[in-house]
């Protein structure tokens, strides 16, 4: 039975979930909370977890503080994304550098490209 918070590829094995520690170390240091009811949503600081926790279980130790649900989903703050792109790269939401291609994402992008696609 597969675990709704993985990844798995073509072949059916579970693609290594990213990690406390992970996005640590690419810069971002929150994560979203989102419920899956009611669609509210919070930015918490991961750095008070274990740096081996997977990213899409740090939900289950959250209550949804509109609804009261469990039902959540956690993924790699978009927000802190942004920050580092913009920092790393000089890139602004909504354009693209001039001569950059976009071959040259960082980590950090694919983290949150690849949390987003699950
Ligand atoms: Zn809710």
């Amino acid at each position: 039975m597969r675990n709704p918070r993985r990844c798995y590829d073509a072949q059916g094995r579970e693609v290594a979930p990213e990690t406390v520690g992970g996005l640590l170390a690419a810069g971002i240091g929150r994560a979203e909370i989102w419920c899956n009811g009611c669609h509210h949503h919070a930015e918490v600081a991961i750095d008070r977890f274990p740096v081996d926790t997977p990213i899409p279980d740090l939900c289950l130790r959250f209550r949804c503080s509109a609804c009261g649900s469990r039902n959540l989903s956690s993924r790699p703050s978009v927000m802190d994304h942004y920050a580092v792109m913009r920092e790393r790269k000089g890139m602004v939401y909504g354009s693209a550098p001039k001569g950059s291609p976009p071959a040259a994402l960082d980590a950090a992008a694919s983290v949150a490209d690849r949390a987003a696609s699950c």
